[in-house]
């Protein structure tokens, strides 16, 4: 079953409803104060994930800091194996290999960043511990991992038996297109503010289904898949990495906030500078969530299809992104 479909059907009270920004106050000029305090914490994420969302809610909302609480809603996911892009149980690459990327930034602009790791399911913390035991932003491949059983995490085999039998039916025509549509990828990228008006985000994927071996996309890469300026706000990015890339989307988005935008009117630009480079109507998927220190959200993608999930005062909502087309 496709994560989607999955994620459609499960329940937690989450609804949909229409597209619209949301101002639910994170201002980091109350930092400590017993003001700062009284501010609902909140989290947003990429697609329709309200698990991730209520256990990162709950999280803050009990008072952990931004970062630790979006890196534990995003290992919901990551050990999910009916969720075919993100942690184990996500889609191999041609030659079979499952290899996951992750990134994670904090308020203090702190990042650290995993890509290509086999047999670790929880990347996303194991970013933080790139970040917070190493004197390096970026750890790859072996690397990665030797560093990961060095911290203690168990490998684990993360082609499922779901996975690897999609993976032979789609070697039966091998047809390559690195092309990504609403149904195979949904990468997780999540942003949460914590009761002290803090921001940190995550994002942690198994990337493009049937890559190349050694391809990494956009979502373990700081300023592309992920970029938090805790003056300012933050980005996350989910679809085809290579667009977003070429594009350092989700920095763009904190950038046009930082210049005046909201996190609707950045998250539309940084879209349409993708689209514009296109000759017609393109067929892959990108698109953005961000927030502002204001606590303003704004989504925007290419295609509809996109959503995201927000927590606030102990509700989830799934919210319909627009789009260019
Ligand atoms: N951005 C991810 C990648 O390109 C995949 C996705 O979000 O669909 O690896």
């Amino acid at each position: 079953m496709k994560r989607r479909n999955f994620l459609n059907q499960s329940s937690l009270g989450m609804t949909s409803i229409l597209v619209a920004p949301h101002v639910m106050g994170c201002s980091s000029k109350a930092q400590g104060s017993a003001a700062a305090r009284k501010n609902s914490p909140y989290v947003i994420s990429t697609w329709n994930v309200a698990e991730a969302n209520s256990i990162a809610g709950k999280a803050l909302e009990n008072g952990v800091n931004a970062l630790d609480a979006a890196v534990a809603g995003v290992a919901f996911e990551e050990a999910n194996i009916q969720n075919t892009t993100v942690g184990k149980g996500g889609a191999p690459d041609r030659d079979g290999n499952v290899t996951l990327d992750a990134c994670v930034m904090n308020h203090h602009g702190d990042c650290g960043a995993v890509l290509a790791v086999e047999n670790i399911t929880h990347v996303a913390a194991l970013a933080k511990d790139v970040m917070e035991h190493t004197p390096h932003v970026i750890l790859a491949g072996a690397g990665a991992r030797k560093f990961a059983l060095e911290r203690g995490y168990t490998p684990e085999e993360l082609l499922t038996e779901s996975s690897r039998k999609d993976w032979k039916k789609w070697l039966e025509k091998g047809n390559y297109q690195p092309e990504i549509n609403v149904e195979n990828h949904d990468t997780i990228g999540m942003l949460c503010c914590d009761t002290e008006g803090n921001l940190s985000g995550v994002c942690t994927t198994s990337g493009l289904a049937y890559k190349m071996q050694g391809r990494v996309g956009d979502s373990p890469i700081i300023g592309s898949g992920l970029y938090i300026d805790n003056e300012v706000g933050g980005a996350v990015a989910t679809g085809l990495g290579e667009e977003v890339i070429k594009t350092v989307g989700s920095f763009l988005i904190v950038e046009l906030m930082r210049q005046g935008r909201t996190p609707q009117q950045a998250c539309e630009e940084a879209v349409q500078r993708i689209v514009k480079k296109q000759q017609g109507k393109p067929d892959f998927q990108v698109a953005y969530v961000a927030t502002n220190k204001k606590g303003q959200v704004g989504a925007f993608s290419v295609h509809s299809g996109f959503s995201y999930s927000m927590y606030k005062d102990q509700t989830n909502q799934n919210i319909k992104s627009n789009s260019v087309f």
